[in-house]
């Protein structure tokens, strides 16, 4: 099959398209290179620079592709609340442009990489798919809007859809910016140069933690199964982990014994959060193979960053 993946040189991105070329199939990424790193992106993959917004460009390169994967996104909670109006241009915006031109060059399918967030706070735990979302932040509303619009539009014009809602992923070149860094490469950081590790609130808010190949795998699936059309499916671990837990798990597995602090005044999200994974496991045949203590000691060995100088 011939691909074109948006958001190609990211995090989640480049394990994907890496993955479908050693399945012999072709890879184009589009991405604007705002935050991804095109060194993560084995030679077949066909990288070009551009904007998701960028509609001639997304006309010639959608020709001759059978599904698009669509990651391209502003991914940083933080910086959605401080500037709402560019979440909405790239990851709502940027979206429709997509299904746009998706629309005029006649693609079949659409893979969309939604999030965990849009379910915010729930009453109960596992969330399902069929639970009504309560997005907190511009991004978890702007994935959602994004998800409507391609359900929607995929419907009108007979592409087929299929959103994945992927929970916390984590694993070997997840970006590491100096503020608002992802929790787990934040803390193997911190733990491995001996610094400090903040928690925010009691430690007690829980998350459902999926390693980046257990990702990658169900991302693959979703591009060729049948009879998922309009389907929206977790992808998590299925198990949720408390923040005081993970940090405890770090320690164990670095030996590392960083300086622990905790901030109590910070909002700290939502309280738990652990996916329902029925429907991933029915249609995509889709079980988690890495528990967190792989998946850490997995993330150490395959990350330079976290290895002892
Ligand atoms: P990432 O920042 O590594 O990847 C996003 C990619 O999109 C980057 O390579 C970036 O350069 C590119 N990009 C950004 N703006 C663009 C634009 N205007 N035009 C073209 N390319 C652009 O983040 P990631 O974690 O790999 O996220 C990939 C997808 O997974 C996103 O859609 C995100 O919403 C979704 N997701 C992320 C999380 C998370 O916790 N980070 C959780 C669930 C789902």
């Amino acid at each position: 099959m011939r691909f074109l993946i948006t958001g190609a040189a990211g995090f989640r991105g480049a394990p994907l398209a890496n993955a479908l070329v050693k399945g012999n199939h072709s890879v184009v990424g589009l991405d604007d290179l705002s935050t991804g790193d095109p060194k993560e992106l084995v030679d077949a993959v066909h990288l070009v620079r551009g904007d998701i917004n960028d509609r001639p460009k997304l006309w010639s390169l959608l020709q001759g592709v059978d599904c698009v994967y669509h990651l391209a996104a502003r991914v940083i909670v933080p910086e959605s609340v401080l500037y709402p109006r560019e979440y909405n241009t790239v990851n709502v915006g940027g979206t429709v442009t997509l299904m746009e031109a998706m629309r005029d060059v006649g693609v079949r399918r659409v893979v969309f990489i939604s999030s965990g967030t849009i379910y915010g706070n729930q009453k109960t735990q596992p969330v399902r798919e069929s639970n009504r979302p309560n997005p907190r932040s511009p991004y978890a509303v702007s994935k959602l809007a994004a998800e409507y619009y391609i359900r929607t539009i995929g419907a009108l014009w007979g592409i087929e859809t299929v959103c994945l809602r992927v929970f916390n992923a984590y694993g070997p070149g997840q970006r590491l910016p100096l503020t608002n860094a992802p929790v787990i490469p934040y803390c193997l950081r911190q733990a491995l140069d001996n610094g400090t590790i903040v928690i925010h609130g009691n430690g007690e808010q829980t998350r459902d933690y999926v390693y980046i190949d257990d990702v990658v795998k169900a991302m693959v699936a979703a591009s060729s199964v049948p009879d998922i059309n309009r389907m929206i499916i977790n992808v998590g671990s299925g198990k949720e982990t408390s923040i005081n837990e993970l940090v405890k798990k770090v320690l164990e597995i670095t030996g590392a014994k960083p300086e622990i602090v905790t901030n109590q005044s910070h909002d700290s999200g939502p309280s738990s959060m652990r996916a329902d994974l029925a429907i991933a496991k029915k249609k995509l045949d889709y079980t988690p193979q890495y528990n967190l203590e792989q998946g850490l000691k997995k993330t150490i060995e395959n990350d330079p960053r976290f290895q002892k100088k």
